[in-house]
């Protein structure tokens, strides 16, 4: 699936937050090195999700309630973010 179907998907079938915003919706999916946009909080710093150390940080969005996660993998490589499924 192309990353503008899957938007589209998202904003179509996401019945609990509003659409997307303008910032989360420039944030690009799955690249490392991606950091949070100005309107992102930290909320949460999961422990480890897996027995191999990787790890996942829980960001919200103010503006339109979207929450993602940022993955770390076990080699403390950044996987940049997804959204909370
Ligand atoms: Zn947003």
């Amino acid at each position: 699936m192309n990353l503008s179907k899957f938007r589209s998907a998202i904003e179509k079938n996401d019945s609990q937050t509003d659409l997307i915003c303008p910032s989360c919706h420039r944030l690009p999916l799955g690249t490392g090195g991606t950091l949070p946009h100005f309107d992102m909080q930290l909320q949460d710093q999961q422990h480890p999700a897996s027995l191999d150390g990787a790890f996942e940080k829980q960001y919200l969005c103010k503006t339109c309630h979207t929450v993602w996660l940022k993955r770390i993998d076990k080699w403390g490589i950044d996987n940049g973010f997804r959204l909370k499924p």
